[in-house]
């Protein structure tokens, strides 16, 4: 961790080295790592960095991120999964749109479709 204050002179101001990929950025591009002492500090591996290592961590042990997701899924409240299922929804009727496809929502699918691609005119 570096704090965001730390000024060496080929640092420029408000970046940050990364300690994996070892290319100066700015420090939006790392994760806040907060402690009692230290309220902005961030992580020393950049966002990048930090995303490959858990795709590589999770393409290793795929089982633990799925319980997490599960996890995560079940203490949501109805009206944030409502919000996500209304996502992701639009997500696929968007990617159906790109792809020259209207979208389908499932007829099996316990909520009501939210709205089609025509109807959201994309
Ligand atoms: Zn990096």
């Amino acid at each position: 961790m570096v704090s965001i204050s730390s000024s060496s002179p080929e640092v420029p101001h408000l970046h940050q080295i990364c300690s994996i990929c070892g290319l100066t950025k700015p420090i939006e591009e790392f994760y806040p790592r907060p402690t009692p002492e230290h309220r902005y500090l961030r992580h020393r591996q950049c966002k990048d960095c930090q995303k490959a290592k858990a795709r590589r961590r999770n393409a290793a042990n795929p089982e633990p991120a799925r319980q997490r997701a599960l996890e995560y899924w079940r203490n949501l409240d109805e009206a944030a999964r409502d919000k996500r299922r209304a996502y992701k929804q639009l997500w696929y009727a968007k990617r159906a749109h790109a792809a020259g496809r209207t979208y389908q929502p499932r007829l099996n699918s316990r909520k009501k479709p939210v709205v089609t691609v025509a109807e959201r005119e994309l």
